[in-house]
């Protein structure tokens, strides 16, 4: 699994401590769980830093702290579900350690709002995406039995001004948030409501956190938005326009050695100027997220994607061009309202001819209050969507082993990132085409962090296996 990818199953769910922190720093003891996309882990990291600063410390032992929080995600019924059963386990726990708070973060949080607090009984908080400024305050009021609830979403709420605590999985990579909310209205899709509009930070504080990143050995940054080609800040001092591209351009100037990652594209924004720019600029990584959705123009109207299958394959066809060799990974949807057998074809088709090195694939799930669910009848039969999910994930699964095939004898600069997990005596690292590559540490002085040029000798599906040739 890819740390920069929209929503990471081995993550679900994980619990946040920094390693480093002094136990007895703080007076009280925060645990946090995160569900969903990129944006929420990167969001505990700044939930943890307004609560450090408020005398609140990390665990990794929920049994001790007391403040539990669960950073939720509302994108499909099943992400509910899960935090659901989880919220209901904690129930349990309350009954007997009645001095814990627990506390829901994020977008189900934001869906949801007091329900969660009054007809449901789960939990003692409820915090918006937008309103964790607000949290030590509500931490107060539900310790003296109020109701604490702040679902209010902001039109300028960036979090520029705060450091965020790294979730230190591998002190290489690093989440930074450049947007937050979404102004796209994808009639699938719960996020526009659940974070709010569109908003850019100040790209200042940005090129800040990433000269500060890269002072603490940090190799990689992941610029995060759910749209990042349409960020657009104006630098009010100097009279200067910032859109992606020059962002892109002012981050790939920290420092050669630091990469650059970006997640997530939409289609119809990204431009010929930030395809020149990753090309222009080594530490940009040849890798491009560029979620499709459907491979059929009536289904994509209906999905408000304000694309068509034509006008989406000329822009793969764009960025082979500026790019080659560039990796292109996509989202895809089976089973949305009214999909045919010969929309669901065209979906094979268009991947077969995208030739996607990796996708996310996912069957749809109705969320309340959406565009789809007002307009359209979820009328795809589950077992139909699943059985085209299955069809879509098989022929991924040709896709990449085919791309990892194509890279056989090829030689790629890799980023160690640490120990493989199968066997401690490879290293693991990722190409800048974000492809994992796994090599022998036998032979070479090599430490996580590292630059290696590594030639590929072999492949599964989903790694490549190969040999350091020199660093
Ligand atoms: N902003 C990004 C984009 O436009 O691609 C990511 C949005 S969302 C967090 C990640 C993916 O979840 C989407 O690209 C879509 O494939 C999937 N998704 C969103 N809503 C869904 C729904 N109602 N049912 C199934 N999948 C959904
Ligand atoms: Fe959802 Fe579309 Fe916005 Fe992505 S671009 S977050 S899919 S509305």
């Amino acid at each position: 699994m890819t740390s920069n990818k929209a929503h990471d199953e081995s993550r679900q769910g994980e619990a946040y401590a920094p390693f480093s922190e002094e136990p007895d720093t703080y007076g009280k003891k925060f645990y946090i769980e995160s569900y969903g996309c990129q944006m929420n882990f990167s969001d505990s990291e700044i939930v943890a830093s307004i609560l450090n600063s408020n005398g609140f410390g990390a665990t990794r032992n929920f049994e001790e702290a007391d403040l539990v929080l669960l950073n939720t995600c509302s994108i499909r019924e099943k992400a509910e579900q899960t935090v659901r059963k989880r919220l209901t386990e904690f129930k349990k726990i309350k009954r007997k350690r009645p001095g814990m708070l627990v506390g829901v973060l994020g977008c189900m949080a934001e869906r949801l709002k007091s329900k969660l607090l009054e007809e449901e009984k789960l939990v003692d908080l409820v915090v918006g995406p937008d309103a964790y400024r607000t949290l030590p305050q509500l931490v107060l009021e539900a310790g003296s039995g109020q109701k604490a609830v702040n679902v209010l979403l902001s039109r300028e709420e960036t979090y520029a001004d705060i450091s965020p605590v790294r979730i230190d999985t591998n002190g290489i990579s690093a989440f930074v948030s450049i947007m937050r909310g979404c102004n796209n209205m994808c009639s699938f899709c719960v996020v526009p409501f659940t974070r709010g509009r569109e908003r850019s930070r100040d790209a200042h504080s940005i090129l800040r956190e990433c000269r500060e990143l890269h002072e603490q050995g940090y190799k990689e940054v992941v610029l995060l938005g759910q749209n990042v080609d349409s960020y657009y800040w104006l630098d009010e001092q100097n009279d200067d326009l910032v859109t992606f591209a020059k962002l892109l351009e002012m981050v790939a100037l920290v420092s050669p050695s630091l990469r650059v990652r970006f997640s997530t594209s939409h289609p119809k924004d990204i431009t010929d100027e930030v395809l020149y720019t990753i090309s222009k600029y080594h530490n940009i990584c040849k890798y491009i997220h560029l979620p499709v959705q459907s491979g059929s123009s009536r289904i994509l109207q209906l999905m408000n994607r304000t694309y068509t299958r034509e006008w989406y394959l000329a822009k793969v066809d764009r960025i082979r061009q500026i790019l080659p060799g560039c990796g292109l990974s996509s989202d895809l949807i089976s089973g949305f309202c009214t999909e045919t057998a010969e929309d669901h074809r065209e979906t094979l088709s268009l991947m077969e001819l995208c030739k996607y090195d990796m996708s996310y694939m996912f069957f749809y799930s109705e969320r309340p209050g959406t565009l789809a669910a007002r307009r359209y009848t979820d009328d795809v039969p589950e077992a139909v969507k699943k059985e085209r999910l299955q069809e879509i994930v098989d022929l991924q699964g040709r896709l990449s082993f085919e791309s990892n095939k194509a890279d056989l004898g090829k030689t790629f600069e890799v980023l160690v990132e640490g120990d493989s997990k199968k066997n401690k005596e490879f290293w693991m690292g990722r190409s800048s085409q974000n492809k994992v590559i796994v090599f022998p540490k036998e032979g070479m002085d090599l430490k996580k962090g590292d630059y290696v040029m590594v030639q590929v000798s072999d492949c599964t599906q989903a790694t490549l296996i190969g040999i350091a040739i020199e660093n």
